[in-house]
């Protein structure tokens, strides 16, 4: 059809159309593959800004197709999204964090497990029970699980979302805002909610130190944090200049390629967990 008519209008619904195909395959490839380990977490250590030791992970979905090739999340999660998928694909990925969380709490490691958690998980009703049972399951302790939600998630149904944070947190768990300053609320509307961490997109981290807007910003959300007795997390962290700046700011945690990628789980053990036992 392409050229048939001399305008673009056919080329452009030929190449729509092959997109949505490749999105039908790709759902199609979610679908089957849900509770397998082809949904496999990497993960990134989160590291105290005091002490430069690891004090968290963030575990990032890879999902592998069955070549073994990984599909970024950004492709992969808004499909699930956008289809129920989300809520069982959710709910494996909810149960192995905390099988992991509950591998390593027997091996003596503690430190915190972070998960991500989507709008469409959120305004799931199940959500609290899913948890519920797959901390009961596991026997994992909970006040080291963390659920990282965006405000936007927050802010689709604000008296819904209070209702399901408060039964988190009654849980044990920990709550955090992630990307923040990138979506359209306050800090002190965010207040009303119960969260314990706030995670600063990098958006704000990655012109430090030079950019003069980047310090004001970075210098007045953090101050506001702490005066509502939030630890704050710097995301995306590359440089030592950058490490160096947060860490004047009194930043309490920090995450970012300077330390590490996310890792497959046999790296990460390896480089962060290896025992001296030979
Ligand atoms: P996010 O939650 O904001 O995760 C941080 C993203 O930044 C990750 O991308 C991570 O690999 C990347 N990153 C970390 N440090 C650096 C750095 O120093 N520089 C740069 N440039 N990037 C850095 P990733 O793994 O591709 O994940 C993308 C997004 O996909 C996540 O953003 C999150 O919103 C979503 N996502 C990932 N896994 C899951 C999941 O299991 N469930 C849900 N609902 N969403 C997920
Ligand atoms: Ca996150
Ligand atoms: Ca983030
Ligand atoms: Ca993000």
């Amino acid at each position: 059809a392409k050229g048939l008519s001399g305008s673009n209008y056919c080329y452009f619904t030929e190449s729509m159309e092959a997109e949505n195909i490749q999105r039908l395959i790709l759902e199609s490839d979610l679908r089957k593959s849900v509770g397998s380990d082809q949904y496999e977490y990497f993960y990134q250590p989160k590291v105290n800004a005091n002490t430069h030791t690891l004090c968290g992970v963030e575990a990032l979905l890879r999902w592998k197709n069955n070549k073994g090739e990984y599909r970024s999340p950004i492709d992969v999660i808004p499909v699930l999204e956008s289809s129920e998928l989300i809520i069982d694909a959710g709910r494996y990925l909810i149960n192995q964090a905390c099988l992991q969380l509950k591998s390593w709490q027997d091996k003596g490691h503690f430190f915190d497990v972070a998960i991500n958690i989507s709008a469409r998980q959120l305004l799931e009703a199940d959500l609290v029970e899913t948890i519920t049972q797959a901390i009961n399951n596991t026997g994992c302790n909970p006040h080291f699980l963390e659920l990282e939600l965006t405000e936007s998630v927050l802010m689709c149904d604000v008296n819904f979302a209070l209702k399901q944070l408060k039964s988190l947190r009654e849980l044990g768990i920990k709550i955090a805002i992630d990307d923040f300053g990138t979506g359209y609320s306050s800090l002190a509307y965010l207040s009303r909610f119960p969260i314990n961490i706030l995670k600063v997109d990098r958006e704000f981290i990655k012109d430090l130190p030079s950019n003069k807007d980047s310090i004001t910003i970075c210098r007045s959300i953090i101050e506001l944090a702490h005066n509502l007795n939030l630890t704050i997390v710097a995301e995306g962290v590359e440089t030592e200049d950058q490490l160096k700046f947060l860490e004047s700011l009194g930043v309490e945690e920090l995450q970012g390629y300077y330390f590490d990628k996310p890792l497959p789980l046999s790296d990460f053990e390896n480089k962060y967990l290896a025992t001296n036992e030979i």
